[in-house]
């Protein structure tokens, strides 16, 4: 019903491409993991190589503690999901929950009785007669949820199954499917490109850039404490200010780490307190966004500089007037090279 993974020096080449490099990754049982990133980083190489559809060109992967690098897919205790649910058209709900119990042999009572509690946790029971085109697209997502954990596998794969549903569906069946794991207990490993969606269901997120893995830890850590600039930027905004080792920057000497790089804090992080002092600053704009203020702001000192601050939702920013900003939870990271993507 669950189980641990091991990615042990995973690399992996297409021809002379190689789109993992080296990559070492442990999830525990009972795991929720977002593999994030952009755009061909290699998240699905990864997620393949998990379950089995690629052979990875080095390395080792164990599920279990079972060596499974040379297992194929129908062997392993996973089962993917992939965007597109294909399911089939002509069966019922029940049926097409069904399918894979049936393809293992299970008499049809018994395999009725499993598709059915499936098709109840995931609130779609008195719907077990329709044939898919009868559904929404969310619903169509639930029945593809539950066919994939009709089979019991250890690890759920899922690669950007949320994709095709819009925004408001998307977040709503985020909650559902942390819901759902946390019920089963099934290691899910889960790929995606938005970083909302990865800190609404990960115990875990893994920041992939270019075959590499940059960060690894829970939302909290990557997105408050992040590991690269890479991390920092993809997780949401972030101001960047060029420090010197002595702790002297374009707004002056700050009250930071005296260390050599750029200093990085997030918009709600800039305010009228804080740990430290930025300086005077004129504010050149706001935009209300609910929540808070969205604001665009001058440091005196630095007029080549724009700072984007996050006011409080009371505050009551003055477009021209001039402030003393603060700053907190201060991360100094190493300026980017040729080498490292910003
Ligand atoms: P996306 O979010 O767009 O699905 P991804 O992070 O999942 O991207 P991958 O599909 O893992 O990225 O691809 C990683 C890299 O490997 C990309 O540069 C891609 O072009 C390359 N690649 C993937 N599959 C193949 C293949 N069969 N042959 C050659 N190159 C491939």
């Amino acid at each position: 019903m669950t189980a641990d993974v091991h990615i042990n020096a995973v690399e992996h080449r297409f021809n002379t491409f190689t789109a993992l490099h080296r990559v070492d990754l442990e999830i525990a049982a009972g795991e929720f993991i977002v593999l994030l990133g952009p755009s061909g980083c290699g998240k699905t190489t990864l997620l393949s190589i998990i379950g089995g559809f690629y052979t990875p060109s080095e390395g080792q992967v164990l599920i279990g503690g079972k060596d499974m690098t040379h297992v194929g897919p129908k062997d392993r205790p996973t089962t993917t999901m992939f965007q597109d649910y294909a399911l089939f058209p002509h069966m019922t709900l029940c049926d097409n929950v069904a399918f894979g119990l049936r393809m293992r042999g299970m008499a049809k009572a018994a395999r009725t009785q499993k598709a059915t509690e499936m098709l109840n946790m995931v609130g779609l029971k008195d719907k077990a007669g329709r044939k898919p085109h009868e559904l929404s697209g969310g619903q169509r997502q639930r029945v593809a949820l539950a066919r994939a954990l009709a089979v019991e596998p250890d690890v759920l794969l899922l690669d950007e199954p949320l994709g095709a549903l819009d925004l408001k569906l998307r977040r709503q069946m985020q909650d559902e499917l942390k819901a759902i794991q946390r019920r089963v207990g099934t290691t899910f490993v889960h790929v995606t490109h938005d970083q909302e969606e990865a800190m609404a269901i990960a115990d875990r997120i893994v920041v992939m850039n270019h075959g590499r893995i940059e960060h690894c830890g829970t939302p909290e850590e990557v997105y408050l404490t992040p590991k690269t600039l890479f991390s920092a930027n993809f997780m949401g905004e972030m101001n960047r200010i060029p420090m010197a080792a002595a702790g002297q920057s374009p707004l002056g000497q700050l009250d930071v780490p005296p260390q050599e790089g750029l200093l990085c804090l997030r918009p709600e992080n800039i305010g009228l307190e804080g740990t430290f002092s930025l300086g005077l600053a004129r504010l050149e704009d706001a935009s209300f966004f609910g929540a808070h203020h969205r604001c665009h702001f001058t440091p005196v000192n630095a007029p080549d500089l724009t700072l984007v601050v996050h006011l409080p939702q009371g505050a009551h920013p003055e477009p021209g007037a001039e402030v003393e900003l603060f700053g907190r939870n201060p991360v100094i990271l190493p300026q980017p090279t040729p080498e490292t993507t910003a």
